[in-house]
C-alpha cells in the first residue's frame, strides 16, 4: 500500500511532551520564561479579519524587521514553519550526493540524518576533539556541504566566529555551509556578519528558544540572496503558506522587544553559570555551554539512571543512547527554583 521511499524514513525522536502529569520540563530546550507581555496585549486586541484571509505568503513585514535587526536586506531573509522546515529547505536545495557527502559532527543535532535519509543525501559524521569541541579542521575533506550548529547541541559547545572565519577562507566557495544558530543568543557572536563577504553560508535561527515561542513554530534563515531565492524555490514547490498570519505578527512583535529578551537571556545565563559551578562543587562533570542547556556526567552514574531518578522525582531531563554519550546528560535550564530542586533531589541520589 505504501510506496517504496516510506522504507528510507527513520523519523526523528522529540523529547518527551508527557501529558499524563505535571513534570518539571529540562528536557526540550525549552525557555522557562514567558513570552514578551505585549504578545499578550496583541492577541487580546486581535482582528479576527487578518485570519479570514490567506498569510502573505513571503512574510514581507517580518522579514523586513529581520534584517533591520541583523543590518542585511530583506531578500536575505527566509522565514519558515519552525527552523526544522528551513533546515529540511537546505537539505533539499543544497546538498548533494554526487558532489561528495554532507559532513556534519559525529555528535549532533539527529534531524540532521533524519533529512538526509528523507532526501536521500549520503553523509559523514566527523569525531568531535577528546574535549566534544567541533574541530573545523577535519573538515576540509571532499564534501557536498558542510553543517553544524553553533553552539552545538547537546554538548553546548560554541566555535568562535575566527575559527569559522578562518574554515570558510578554506573552504570551496561553490558549496554551501549551513551554520544553524539555534542557540546562538545564549552566548555566542552570530556568523550573520559574514554573509556579505562569503556568498556560501546560511544561518538559521528559531523564535522556539531565546524568544520562548516553541509552539509558534517560527524560524528564519539568512545570507546570499542567491541561495535565500533557492529557499523560496523550494517552500514555493511544497506549501506557499507555511507561516501563518498570527505567527507572521507575534514574531514581528518579538522582533520588537528586545529589551524584555536581553533581561531574560542574561537571566537563563547566570542561571546556567551558577548551575554549572554548583554541579562541579558536588562532582559532576559539565561542559562548557553556551547555550540554554548543559550537556553533564553524573559520577558513578549513566544518563539514563540520571534520566529515571529525575523522572521519579518530577522531573524530565534528556539522556542518549547513543556509543560515546551514554555517561551524559542533557539539562535545560530553567528557573532558578527549578535548578535549585534539581540540586536538592540530586544530593540525595
Ligand atoms: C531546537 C533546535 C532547532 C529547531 O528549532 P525549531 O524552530 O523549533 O524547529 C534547530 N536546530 C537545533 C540545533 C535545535 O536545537
Amino acid at each position: 500500500m505504501l510506496a517504496d521511499r516510506m522504507k528510507n524514513l527513520t523519523p526523528y525522536v522529540p523529547g518527551e511532551q508527557p501529558q499524563d502529569r505535571k513534570y518539571i520540563k529540562l528536557n526540550t530546550n525549552e525557555n522557562p520564561f514567558p513570552p514578551s507581555p505585549e504578545i499578550s496585549d496583541h492577541l487580546k486586541a486581535y482582528d479576527l479579519e487578518n485570519l479570514r484571509l490567506y498569510s502573505d505568503p513571503n512574510s514581507t513585514k517580518l522579514c523586513s524587521i529581520i534584517a533591520e535587526k541583523y543590518g542585511i536586506s530583506k531578500d536575505q531573509v527566509i522565514t519558515g514553519n519552525g527552523s526544522d522546515e528551513i533546515l529540511s529547505f537546505c537539505f533539499y536545495a543544497f546538498f548533494d550526493s554526487n558532489k561528495g557527502d554532507l559532513l556534519f559532527p559525529e555528535f549532533s543535532y539527529s534531524f540532521y540524518p533524519v533529512y538526509c535519509d528523507f532526501y536521500q543525501i549520503q553523509y559523514r559524521k566527523i569525531p568531535l576533539d577528546n574535549d566534544y569541541s567541533i574541530n573545523l579542521n577535519n573538515y576540509n575533506e571532499n564534501s557536498c556541504g558542510v553543517i553544524f550548529p553553533n553552539p552545538n547541541a547537546p554538548t553546548g559547545i560554541l566555535i568562535s566566529i575566527e575559527k569559522i572565519r578562518d574554515f570558510l577562507d578554506s573552504y570551496p566557495k561553490n558549496k554551501v555551509v549551513v551554520i544553524d544558530e539555534a542557540y546562538i543568543d545564549f552566548g555566542g557572536e552570530s556568523c550573520v556578519s559574514l554573509i556579505n563577504e562569503y556568498k556560501n553560508i546560511v544561518v538559521t535561527r528559531t523564535f522556539s528558544k531565546s524568544f520562548s515561542l516553541a509552539g509558534l513554530r517560527l524560524g528564519f534563515a539568512m545570507g546570499d540572496k542567491d541561495l535565500i531565492s533557492a529557499l523560496y524555490a523550494v517552500k514555493d514547490s511544497f506549501n506557499s503558506y507555511p507561516v501563518d498570519a498570527l505567527a507572521q505578527n507575534i514574531g514581528e512583535i518579538a522582533l520588537k522587544d528586545s529589551k524584555y529578551y536581553d533581561k531574560i537571556t542574561e537571566k537563563i545565563v547566570r542561571i546556567r553559570d551558577n548551575f554549572s559551578s554548583k554541579l562541579e562543587e558536588s562532582g559532576w562533570k559539565v561542559l562548557p555551554s553556551s547555550a540554554n542547556f548543559i550537556f553533564a556526567e553524573k559520577k558513578g552514574m549513566s544518563g539514563e539512571e540520571v534520566y529515571k531518578s529525575m523522572k521519579d522525582n518530577g522531573i524530565l531531563v534528556r539522556y542518549f543512547n547513543i556509543n560515546g554519550l551514554e555517561k551524559f546528560v542533557r539539562i535545560t535550564i530553567g528557573t532558578e527554583e527549578e535548578m535549585d530542586l534539581f540540586l536538592n533531589i540530586d544530593a540525595e541520589l
